[in-house]
């Protein structure tokens, strides 16, 4: 077999198959197969496309150049959720204790920012001590303990995406789907779940910017998911504008102290109580057939609407009553991290400075921008614009209003948080936070955070 007619098969519109991946992707990792062939099978394969069973065998040769955790000796259904990412998204750290707390187990392995889109871990990594690097064994028994385990990306977890991930960002091939499904879920699947809850980001803050592309990656993404036997669904949700009402870091894990507390509401609220009522869903439908002799679980065909609802009553409950919080606590500390940020948030890393937007006029507030202010977080120091950037874990914006309130000439809509006061950034990033404020005469239509579900 040789990667040239690999390459040229693609080239012509031609179908791949498992050998012939696993050549290409074993040979790029191994580094018999150069740089430039792999770049080309990568714009032959962006240019062609792949399609569902190529997607399948792809996913299938990435994930296994990896480990696949075993968690099978674990009685909880492991239920994890990903989000495609946006901007001020910082669900999973509200979600993943909440639901823990109401019993299930989440593995998760998560991803740094990068342009104007956050990452998980910079956020984690804002709280004082915690790790995000460990030992596969280390993660096992936070898990066990908790009920929650976040980590990166290891060298044993997937690690053709990682190689082939570099290589896709150089060569302008990051923004496909089939390729964008198969990254994803080739570490997913490492995590060694029963069911997965993908959030599926469309808008001006996320890759997805129209319904048919987030319809289509959520579909390729169920697909794949589904036929390795993990249970999974997509929900679209809205990344038009930032979810809730920071960006950054430390004001992010600000933000999810207050929701854990019981204080969040609008967008930020409504987009974690769905996932998360999915998540639980999910737990309930693996283990129904968990008790059943059958080890194969069925795909969900139709959604039960009332014990979704429930699923939603049971973690608004759990946010009620405390229970929510101390789950994050527990796995903060589990994880190394300093669990005083709860009473003292003052321990977080902060700004030096701060610079207040005020609106050029009065009206409604149409939109917030997400794309504008997500690139202005990341000139303030709180995103990278490449992989190997560093960030500034206390910079980042607060949002004073979101669409749909009102605002005088003159009133503060935001405010930049920052350490580093140099120019252009500074006045570039405040010159894009203005104008992601759209104000307008009339009241907008009411938002719609939930897009739709794709089972
Ligand atoms: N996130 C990933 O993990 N991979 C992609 O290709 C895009 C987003």
């Amino acid at each position: 077999m040789r990667a040239y007619d690999i390459i040229k098969k693609k080239r012509d519109g031609g179908c791949l198959n498992k050998e012939e991946f696993q050549f290409l992707i074993k040979g790029y990792l191994c580094e018999e197969i150069p740089d430039y062939q792999v770049s080309a099978f990568l714009m032959a394969s962006f240019l062609r496309g792949l399609n569902d069973e190529e997607i399948i065998l792809l996913t299938d040769v990435m994930l296994r150049t990896g480990q696949i955790l075993d968690l099978t000796e674990m009685d909880d259904p492991r239920i994890d959720k990903h989000s495609t990412g946006g901007v001020g998204d910082k669900i999973s750290i509200i979600l993943a204790p909440l639901v823990a707390a109401a019993g299930l187990s989440v593995p998760m392995i998560c991803g740094r920012g990068l342009g104007y889109t956050g990452g998980t871990l910079d956020k984690l990594e804002s709280i004082p001590g915690f790790r995000t690097e460990m030992r596969i064994a280390d993660f096992r028994n936070i898990l066990w303990e908790t009920g929650v385990a976040m980590m990166g990306q290891t060298e044993d977890i997937a690690p053709a995406d990682k190689k082939l991930y570099a290589l896709r960002d150089v060569t302008a091939t990051v923004e496909s789907i089939p390729f964008i499904a198969s990254s994803i879920m080739s570490k997913k699947l490492a995590e060694g779940l029963n069911g997965l809850v993908l959030d599926v980001k469309v808008g001006s803050g996320s890759f997805m910017k129209t319904m048919e592309d987030a319809e289509a990656l959520a579909a390729t993404l169920t697909n794949t998911g589904n036929s390795f036997g993990v249970r999974t669904v997509a929900v679209i949700t809205d990344m038009d504008e930032p979810l809730g009402r920071t960006v950054g870091n430390s004001l992010e894990i600000k933000e999810c102290i207050n929701a854990l507390k019981g204080r969040a509401d609008g967008d930020l609220l409504e987009v974690t109580l769905t996932l998360g009522a999915w998540m639980l869903y999910l737990a309930d439908w693996v283990e129904k057939a968990v008790d059943n002799p059958r080890t194969v679980v069925p795909r969900i065909t139709a959604i039960d609407e009332g014990a979704l609802s429930e699923k939603r009553v049971e973690l608004e409950e759990l946010i009620g009553s405390g229970k929510a919080l101390e789950s994050f606590m527990e796995f903060v500390e589990r994880q190394g991290g300093n669990s005083e940020i709860v009473a003292n948030p003052g321990l977080l890393p902060g700004a030096a400075h701060i610079k207040p937007v005020q609106a050029g006029s009065g009206g409604y507030i149409q939109r917030v921008d997400a794309g504008k202010v997500g690139t202005a977080s990341m000139l303030l120091g709180a995103g990278r614009q490449r992989l190997e950037d560093r960030i500034d874990h206390g910079a980042g914006i607060i949002l004073n209003r979101k669409s749909g309130a009102t605002v005088q000439e003159g009133d503060t809509i935001a405010v930049l948080h920052y350490n580093d006061e140099r120019e252009p950034n500074l006045a570039e990033a405040f010159q894009l936070v203005k104008e992601a404020f759209e104000v307008g005469a009339e009241p907008p239509e009411p938002k719609r955070m939930i897009k739709k579900v794709v089972l």
